[in-house]
């Protein structure tokens, strides 16, 4: 009886209607690997990795596809909830944020409502504020420590044109700035120095990460590859950057 009233309970705290199917299994080294969907059996149905240790330790949410003309982080993301095993802690992945938008491979689809700028919004429209209000609910539900956003953008920060290919922008965290700062130079001494990546602050209002950071003061950043790059390159960059984030929070 305990235990059906301690399965219910916990049911109930994540909230109904996201979880329809949880399947489980114990990976070697003291790693389960547990998955669910986000707004099932709709549209917006959307596959969630969690990868738990059995030592405690920060939770950390890796999200692709929030824009659907994005495929790099997308494809990083499923690769690395195959690989990533965390020391401690957890490791949630959302590979495919925007199941409408990536299926149509627009920015925003079906409506003109940009997922990024709705957190915090009363502004969304359409399918994005069951988008929106789903990732938020997880948020809170898994009681995320770090959230860090995969994307993608045209060009070259460094041309100084009027984009932020190839940055890491980070919310105003004490903690995320030293983050970046850790594990930056890491990352570039595998790079050619004319894909260096280099950091920006604040994200902009209503993006996920800067609006983690500000209501709920959960730190973050954003990855933004420059779509100048081969997919592979850019796949390949988006894991480089998790792996070392995940390697500078969890390894004990
Ligand atoms: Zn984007």
């Amino acid at each position: 009886m305990r235990r059906i009233l301690t399965v219910s309970l916990s049911l109930l705290l994540i909230g109904a209607g996201i979880w329809l199917f949880i399947t489980k299994y114990n990976l070697n080294s003291g790693i389960s690997k547990i998955t669910y969907n986000l707004n099932p059996a709709t549209p917006l149905s959307t596959p969630v990795i969690s990868l738990e240790s059995n030592n405690p330790g920060p939770c950390i949410l890796i999200v692709g596809g929030i824009h659907g003309d994005e495929p790099a982080g997308v494809q990083a993301c499923s690769e690395l909830a195959e690989n990533l095993i965390p020391p401690r802690g957890q490791l949630i992945l959302i590979p495919a944020a925007n199941p409408p938008a990536l299926t149509a491979q627009k920015r925003f689809f079906p409506s003109d409502s940009d997922l990024n700028r709705a957190f915090g919004s009363e502004a969304a429209k359409g399918n994005t504020v069951g988008l929106r209000d789903a990732l938020w609910s997880l948020l809170i539900a898994r009681k995320v420590d770090w959230v860090i956003d995969l994307h993608e953008a045209r060009g070259f920060y460094r041309e100084g044109e009027n984009t932020v290919g190839q940055t890491l922008i980070f919310s105003p965290a004490p903690e995320t700035a030293d983050l970046v700062m850790k594990i930056l130079d890491g990352i570039n001494r595998q790079l050619d120095s004319d894909l260096a990546f280099t950091y920006l602050s604040p994200p902009k209002s209503g993006s996920l990460v800067q609006e983690a950071y500000e209501q709920l003061d959960i730190p973050g950043l954003i990855v933004e590859t420059s779509k100048e790059q081969e997919l592979a390159t850019r796949v390949a960059q988006h894991r480089l950057v998790v792996e070392s984030i995940v390697e500078a929070i969890l390894k004990e």
